[in-house]
């Protein structure tokens, strides 16, 4: 299978960094949104994100240039049609999800890999409501794309060799480097990562610790980059509670229940550093705790 187009829907946080990679690599890409702001906004900030990329010397203003010719934005779904790829990263609902297959089947060619970059929901019963369960992969890039190395790349129960390969390739293209999981609740990276934040909390909850000293703990004793609240802050608490509700309810298992300090902080509003508050408050010179 030759993939040289793609068409992505949503120009959110991850659609930009899926397109910003893909047209550096050469693809042509064909980005769609139901929002024209969305789309204007994500091409600024390929382009603002590429010219770092230029001023750092990791990119060559030429590249950058031709990268830039090689997106083009669209409101219609149907425009996607053509395309040897999709990958579908809008907003992170499954009915959203499903009216977008709905729309833009009955236009795909039977040869487009169609792919989701969902962090939660099944593969397997979106591929299921399509026409292409074999053609039907999750496409998992992680954020910000143009800096994440990994891609995961989950099969659904019906997915066949030949678009594991393609998909793979395609991953190589890019530069970065894929894990395969199988289809269960999120997928291998936030099914370790989440519940590890998850225990962060409840550490917090419990008063074994206060968010300097977790977030110190694990940096210096464990060697992480960031401390677990610290990035559950980068991450947005709403979507860490969301990924241990998919957890809690997809393995039926009690050891995966959210912590009830997170859900008291989802509640508040504080959902971390695009709230300006959560674990840390932003809004001042420096991050302040809040516990
Ligand atoms: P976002 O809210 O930044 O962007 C979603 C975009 O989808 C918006 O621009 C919205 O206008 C658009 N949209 C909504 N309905 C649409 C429709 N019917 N047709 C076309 N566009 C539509 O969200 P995001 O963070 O970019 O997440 C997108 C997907 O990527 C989700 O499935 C999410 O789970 C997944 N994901 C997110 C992250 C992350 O860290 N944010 C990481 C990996 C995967």
């Amino acid at each position: 299978m030759d993939i040289r187009s793609v068409g992505i829907v949503g120009a959110g946080q991850m659609g930009n960094g899926i397109a910003h990679v893909f047209a550096l690599a050469g693809y042509d890409v064909l980005l769609n949104d139901i929002s024209e702001d969305s789309l204007q906004k994500a091409v600024a900030t390929i382009d603002r994100n590429l010219e770092r990329q230029v001023s750092r010397g990791k990119v060559s203003a030429e590249d950058k240039q031709a990268a830039m010719g090689r997106i083009r934005t669209t409101m219609t779904l149907a425009d996607l049609g053509p395309s040897d790829l999709v990958i579908e990263a809008a907003t992170e609902r499954e009915t959203v999800k499903q009216a977008i297959f709905d729309q833009l089947l009955p236009h795909l060619k039977p040869e487009t890999i169609l792919t989701s970059n969902t962090s939660s929901i099944s593969i397997t019963r979106l591929a299921s409501r399509t026409d292409r369960p074999e053609k039907f992969m999750g496409f998992h890039f992680m954020n910000p794309v143009p800096v994440m190395q990994l891609v995961e790349l989950i099969r659904g129960i019906a997915t066949d060799q030949p678009t594991y390969s393609a998909l793979h390739a395609v991953v190589e293209k890019l530069g970065k480097t894929a894990a395969s999981a199988e289809d269960f609740p999120a997928f291998i990276v936030n099914r370790i990562l989440i519940p590890m934040i998850n225990e962060a909390v409840y550490t917090l909850y419990e008063g074994v610790g206060n968010v300097r000293s977790i977030d110190e703990a694990l940096k210096l004793g464990a060697n992480h980059p960031m401390g677990p609240l610290e990035l559950a802050d980068f991450i947005g608490l709403d979507t860490c509670l969301a990924i241990m509700n998919v957890l809690y309810d997809g393995l039926a298992d009690t050891k995966y229940r959210p912590c009830p300090l997170l859900t008291k902080y989802v509640e508040a509003g504080w959902l971390g550093r695009k709230s300006q508050r959560g674990f840390y408050d932003y809004r001042g010179e420096v991050p302040v705790p809040t516990r």
